[in-house]
């Protein structure tokens, strides 16, 4: 099967050129002016950018959180994905004590195999060591192509928290092994505290899950997590960078040599605190919360000069109801929003309206992560790659909607933005998967992605 798309402007992290692309069995055969290819489908891209297919480099799919679980499960999460340009997710299943991290991974793929529409790959969180012999099996791991490991410096009474020294001995074992720590970064002790002082005072409200894990609880832990990954020489990756402060210094470290990688989301570019006292607060509930205007003004600098590295989603949305247990209890409320279907077509707009360009949108979007997890068919369009495109319409406003996405969550923090320019295709491996509006692939279609370790 030959697909061939013409007269497009192909955009790569360094170049924006127009020419023709052909993907034969899958891959990317050829790139170059005026192809005389036989091909089974010809596509028309004149006026169109033709990108890389995104990564999603941070999703939570049928994640069990608080009583329940993520309201998209591997399918919806894999078809929303598709129908916003995201070929590739990166999903988190989560070792729990007692249990191994192959067992874990291998339940999930079970899961996910059958439903995917795009590719995907798994990061593990590790919340326990198992008395060291999880450590292990870090290089089995690896092996099967899992070469990112994810620790929470916060949720210590959930019983999901590394402490610090078993941080320190997964940022080794990781580094050894050739693999990544991923790290979510919040203080859960100046948490509780504030969470126990606010539920005393009555102060219930979502207001309070911002005040009660504020810049400088994120920021502490972003910098003792750089202190650590700096002390003892291991690679890190930041996830969700959402303050200021923390930011900084991860920038720094990166100054320094340091392989420091920052990860942020968009809705922590385009959302500050002040959702919080909305009605609707709640329905903005993720952790870490979105910060103040200097914060969103700071991880916008970092997108422009380069700091940060990729912007992925967090997506983990819980329907109304769900967020509805926590009317009168901020601690009550699942944490997570949606955002796999926005994550591209946001990124793109920022491109289209002259905050940054294309490239670096394909950079922080594609090339990077897929360079910074080992993806080696990922992230870019070039001969050998896979084909997996978004031809994207520079010209088509598109105003978010529930309705128009295409999750099974009924309401979403990006109802009413309007982003400028649209994915009007979506190409997966060179078989179309979203058609102008429309999902057209197939759940189960998406291939496990088995990544190289070594790649920072
Ligand atoms: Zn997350």
């Amino acid at each position: 099967m030959t697909l061939l798309i013409k007269n497009g402007t192909i955009v790569t992290v360094s170049e924006s050129f127009q020419a023709d692309i052909a993907v034969k069995d899958g891959v990317i055969s050829a790139i170059g002016q005026n192809l005389d290819i036989k091909a089974d489908k010809v596509v028309d891209a004149s006026g169109k950018l033709v990108l890389p297919g995104a990564i999603d480099a941070h999703t939570h799919l049928a994640m069990p959180f608080g009583g329940t679980q993520s309201a998209d499960g591997y399918l919806a999460g894999t078809r929303a994905a598709a129908c916003g340009g995201v070929t590739t997710v990166f999903d988190y299943p989560m070792q729990r004590k007692g249990k191994g991290i192959l067992e874990t991974i291998r339940e999930r793929k079970a899961m996910c195999d059958p439903e995917a529409c795009v590719d995907y790959a798994f990061h593990c969180i590790i919340t326990d060591l198992n008395d060291n012999t999880i450590l292990d099996e870090f290089q089995a791991a690896v092996d099967e192509g899992i070469t990112s490991f994810k620790c929470f410096l916060v949720y210590k009474k959930e019983g999901m928290m590394v402490d610090d020294g078993t941080l320190v001995k997964i940022l080794l074992k990781a580094k050894e092994v050739g693999a990544l720590t991923n790290i979510h970064a919040e203080n859960p002790d100046l948490i509780d505290m504030n969470i126990e002082k606010f539920l005393k005072e009555g102060k219930t409200s979502a207001w309070y899950h911002y005040l009660s894990r504020p810049e400088f609880v994120e920021a502490e832990a972003d910098k003792r997590a750089v202190h650590w990954a700096k002390s003892v020489d291991a690679p890190l990756y930041i996830v969700h960078m959402a303050d200021k402060e923390g930011l900084e210094a991860a920038a720094e470290a990166k100054r320094q040599g340091h392989k420091i990688f920052i990860e942020t989301c968009p809705q922590y570019l385009e959302f500050t605190s002040d959702v919080y006292k909305r009605e609707d607060g709640r329905n903005f509930v993720c952790s870490p919360p979105m910060k103040g205007e200097e914060s969103k003004e700071a991880l916008w600098k970092a997108i422009q000069n380069g700091d940060i590295d990729t912007v992925a989603t967090d997506h983990c949305p819980f329907q109304s109801y769900e967020k509805d247990w926590g009317k009168d209890d901020f601690t009550k409320i699942p944490n997570g929003c949606a955002g796999v279907e926005n994550l591209y077509p946001y990124m793109l707009s920022a491109a289209n309206e002259g905050k940054i360009s294309f490239n670096r949108a394909v950079e922080l979007c594609a090339a990077n992560p897929a360079k910074i997890f080992g993806c080696e068919s990922k992230g870019s369009l070039a001969v050998g790659k896979d084909g997996d495109i978004v031809i994207y319409d520079p010209d088509l406003d598109f105003t978010i909607t529930t309705e128009a996405m295409h999750s099974d969550y009924d309401h979403t923090i990006w109802e009413g933005i309007t982003v400028h320019g649209y994915p009007v295709q979506t190409f997966v491996r060179g078989r179309l998967v979203y058609d102008q509006g429309e999902f057209v692939g197939e759940p189960g279609y998406g291939n496990f992605i088995k990544r190289i370790p070594n790649q920072v």
